[in-house]
């Protein structure tokens, strides 16, 4: 293990998020569909490099990752009917920073408060369902 990866974190050991749920790889970050579809579009974006605060970034890695974080949540306005992009760096369960990038669609059932306090009932893709996600994604971001 590299000094850019660290035991005990879920990301750096590749146990989240899902691994049959990576979209795709961007400069710092790599692109995951969050295992909870009950948001459609739900997008994770992975520090590839294990750091836990923004400040432990150069400054020019916070303005390229602040640039992915904003052309993912672009991209998805072009694929859902969007009322608001959520973008959120918590990393109180996993501290890696990831940022959770969330479309909140024009249909949302709650669409004034955050996503974590909106009681449902996960929604997991089936396997074709996730597939087409993805790839709905992957044409959305312009990567593969
Ligand atoms: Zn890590």
């Amino acid at each position: 293990m590299d000094d850019q990866t660290q035991k005990n974190c879920k990301i750096c050991e590749k146990a989240w998020p899902l691994a049959n749920h990576f979209i795709g790889a961007l400069g710092l970050t790599d692109a995951y569909l969050f295992e909870d579809q009950f948001f459609p579009g739900w997008t994770v974006l992975v520090l590839k490099e294990h750091q836990t605060e923004l400040f432990q970034l150069t400054q020019g890695e916070r303005g390229q990752l602040m640039e992915e974080v904003s052309l993912v949540g672009e991209n998805l306005t072009q694929v859902y009917s969007v009322r608001k992009i959520n973008s959120e760096l918590l990393g109180n369960q996993v501290p890696h920073i990831h940022w959770h990038v969330v479309p909140r669609l024009i249909a949302d059932p709650a669409p004034l408060k955050p996503v974590w306090s909106v009681s449902h009932e996960p929604v997991r893709l089936t396997d074709k369902d996730l597939a087409e996600r993805l790839r709905l994604l992957r044409g959305a971001l312009r990567i593969s």
